[in-house]
């Protein structure tokens, strides 16, 4: 019998994907969004299929519908979204939790939530398995989110023992691919579209920092083997593409990949930013006989190729 899944944040980057994949393997898929960063367009393709529904609502309010499983995606996640409310990010990511929480219990559903590599802070551990507890500044600019998600994840184990609640915990690296947001400050956006544009490339520090990024094919299937699971699983589980770059030998790639004329502008770092982040993927490895499939080279190929397409159509308005 096809399920009737719940995506929260399905209108964003990821939970879009992760909509088009459900929808694809014959469920049914409730959408549930604020459109705080999502929109309705990155979800327009999939809006005229009777198995899709499309419902603006915000988390952090209580939520009654009938669904047999829940992905809980909803909560900006580019420093820039996620700082210009704070207050809402963690609210989102805590009271939004304890809603879809207390909806899993109500209906006795499997629930994932999409926790992220933040949890780890700046670390001091290299590369980060998933009983590394982290490095995070407390009172920083991005605790809202860092503090927001690991209070999250305490949420979702305690529901686990206090209420035997079927729980999944993703703690998700770096993810680009298409329907990024072009205006989110993100690297791999930044870089592509200042490359195309042959604006300067904006590299903050001394670009040694380093990075891990997975492409969102291979994020989404992580997140559906995960929640496919038939078993308990007591424990968080790292959901990235182990390929560590520094962000300088990113800006090269694209700049030759896009044939750009760009050249670097170095600017300041930002406080808090981590100089290292690399998944340990064991975990995943073993439980889900998952590994990213799709290599940087490749990645970087398909999102050139629509922010490409994207930047073609907004100059074709802008002059029509
Ligand atoms: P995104 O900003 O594109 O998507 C988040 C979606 O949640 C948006 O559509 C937004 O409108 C919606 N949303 C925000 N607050 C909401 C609220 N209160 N109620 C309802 N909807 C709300 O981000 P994304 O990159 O697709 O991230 C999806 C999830 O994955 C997030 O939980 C994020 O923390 C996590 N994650 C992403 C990355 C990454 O590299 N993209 C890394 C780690 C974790
Ligand atoms: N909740 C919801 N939908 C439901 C059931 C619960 O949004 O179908 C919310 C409700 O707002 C509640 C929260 O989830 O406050 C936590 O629910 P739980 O049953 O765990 O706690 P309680 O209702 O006892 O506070
Ligand atoms: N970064 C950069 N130039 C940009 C945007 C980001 O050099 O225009 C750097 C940023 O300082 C960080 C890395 O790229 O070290 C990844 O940044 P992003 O915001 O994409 O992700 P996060 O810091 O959350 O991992």
């Amino acid at each position: 019998m096809n399920k009737r899944v719940l995506v929260t944040g399905g209108a964003g980057f990821i939970g879009s994907h992760l909509c088009a994949r459900l929808l694809k393997e014959k469920n049914d898929v409730l959408c549930v969004d604020n459109f705080f960063t999502g929109s309705r367009s990155n979800v327009s393709d999939l809006v005229g299929n009777p198995s899709f529904e499309l419902l603006r609502h915000d988390v952090t309010f209580p939520l009654y519908v009938e669904v047999d499983e829940i992905y809980n995606l909803a909560c900006p996640a580019s420093p820039i979204h996620y700082q210009r409310d704070p207050v809402q990010t963690t609210k989102t990511s805590v009271v939004g939790a304890i809603n879809m929480l207390g909806l899993a219990k109500r209906l006795r559903v499997r629930i994932l939530q999409t926790s992220t590599s933040e949890v780890y802070g700046d670390p001091d551990v290299h590369p980060q398995p998933e009983d590394y507890r982290g490095r995070v500044n407390i009172t920083g600019p991005r605790a809202c989110y860092d503090e927001g998600k690991r209070c999250a994840e305490t949420l979702f184990f305690d529901y686990q023992r206090q209420h035997r609640l079927p729980i999944r915990v993703a703690r998700i690296f770096n993810t680009y691919g298409p329907r990024m947001h072009p205006n989110d400050g993100r690297v791999v956006s930044n870089f592509i579209i200042q490359a195309l544009t042959g604006e300067p490339i904006t590299l903050y520090g001394d670009g040694q920092q380093t990075r891990s990024f997975c492409y969102v094919d291979d994020q989404v299937d992580g997140l559906v083997r995960l929640m496919g699971v038939d078993q308990d699983i007591p424990v968080p589980v790292n959901i990235g593409n182990p390929t560590e770059i520094t962000i300088a030998e990113l800006a090269h790639r694209i700049v030759a990949m896009c044939h750009s004329r760009s050249v670097i502008s170095y600017r300041p770092l930002p406080q808090d930013d981590p100089t290292q982040r690399c998944p340990d993927i064991s975990r995943a490895r073993d439980l889900l006989h998952w590994k990213p499939k799709v290599d940087l080279e490749d990645g970087l190929r398909r999102t050139i190729a629509y922010f490409d397409a994207l930047l073609t159509r907004s100059s074709a308005e802008i002059h029509a």
